[in-house]
């Protein structure tokens, strides 16, 4: 299949772009589009073969439901049972933007969207080039992040062309996306509203609006023996090709510790990759040292982390260590993406 690729810079300019990744949409096929979080891989969620196309192109098993993309309020009834009042402040407080809710799904929603659950996934983002899109596609775009799965969410087109080219219909290239995290999903289908997966929109950002908010357990912890309620999260996402060590500790100890590492292994002629922070980057002796930010500025920390494991994937480093980050606020999203794609290795000293 050609990919057709399409730079979008102005949604009004692009209008015609946008019309004919919207008539794609319609007539079965896939588009790449960017939003807020990272690229989305968009199909019609309301076409079962559309949501097995996706599943298809990704290489994604089909009990990992996918996130439905809306573009107005006016949208959301006819695919959920009802609206709780917790999600109408959520949506008040958080929409468009960076917060995916759980809601009962009506009978609109084909199980193949929902991986087979009765509930489904609801989010409707902020990027004016996602909103335009949206709307032209018919308003239900099912999207999970534009990556061959197992590899880092895209964060550039560029990435999404490294995974996707010659598989889906069509790429929109919006540059380089805000956040670069996916979205923070909630279940509101229980009594108590859950974080199934942290994200830019914070624990404490949730709690300010419905007071106290419950965690899945899951979340942090690999041995927890309990299954994590978003389907997705058991598998070991965000993979690189480099076998990724997390390291924890002092400052001092943590540069050691990785620097002692470092020359044995480079010594044995491996690729040595480091993902440093500013504040420690001049005191590796690493052959190659990214840094992702300023330990103070989670949002640039959140906003480099895949770039630099896909940039590691491209140099082909076979060795991977991370400083370890904060979990209050942002941190906790950015720990979780870690975790998972060091497969909870960690070295504490
Ligand atoms: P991605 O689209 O790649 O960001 O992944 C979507 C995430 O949302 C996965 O972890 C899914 O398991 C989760 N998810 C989607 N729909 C549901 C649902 N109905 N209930 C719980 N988790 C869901
Ligand atoms: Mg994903």
């Amino acid at each position: 299949m050609d990919t057709i690729i399409r730079e979008i810079s102005d949604t009004i300019e692009d209008a015609e772009t946008f019309l004919t990744a919207g008539e794609i949409i319609k007539n079965g096929g896939l588009v790449a589009f960017p939003t807020e979080t990272v690229y989305g891989l968009g199909g019609d969620a309301l076409n079962p073969a559309s949501s097995q196309k996706i599943y298809a192109a990704k290489g994604r098993p089909s009990d990992n439901p996918l996130i439905v993309h809306i573009a107005c309020m006016e949208d959301l009834p006819a695919i959920v049972k009802e609206i709780p009042d917790t999600a109408r402040k959520l949506a008040d407080a958080f929409w468009p933007g960076p917060l995916t809710m759980i809601f009962e799904k009506s009978d609109l929603v084909p199980k193949e969207t929902t991986g087979g659950l009765e509930t489904v996934a609801v989010r409707m983002p902020s990027d004016p080039a996602a909103l335009a899109f949206i709307k032209e596609a018919g308003g239900y775009v099912a999207a999970p992040s534009a990556n061959l799965s197992g590899k880092p969410s895209p964060t550039s087109a560029k990435y999404v062309e490294q995974d996707m080219l010659g598989r889906i219909d069509m790429i929109l290239d919006g540059g380089d996306v805000e956040i670069g995290l996916e979205s923070t999903i909630v279940d509101l289908t229980s009594e108590n509203p859950m974080i199934l997966r942290p994200g830019y929109v914070t624990k404490e950002m949730l709690e300010a609006e419905l007071g106290l908010i419950d965690l899945d357990k899951t979340m942090m912890n690999k041995d927890t023996g309990a299954a994590p309620k978003a389907p997705g999260m058991k598998y070991r996402h965000y993979a690189p090709k480099g076998d990724l060590s997390i390291v924890e500790g002092e400052d001092e100890k943590v540069v050691s510790y990785i620097n002692v590492q470092t020359a044995l292994l480079e010594a044995e002629g491996a690729k040595v990759g480091i993902i440093a922070t500013d504040e420690n980057q001049e005191k590796y002796c690493a052959k190659i040292i990214m840094s992702a930010g300023s330990k103070t500025r989670e949002e640039m920390i959140a906003h480099e982390l895949y770039r630099i494991l896909r940039e590691f994937d491209d140099l082909d480093v076979t060795y991977i260590y991370a400083e370890s980050f904060d979990t209050s606020g942002m941190g906790q999203a950015i720990m979780n993406r870690l975790l998972k794609a060091a497969g909870h290795k960690v070295v504490h000293v």
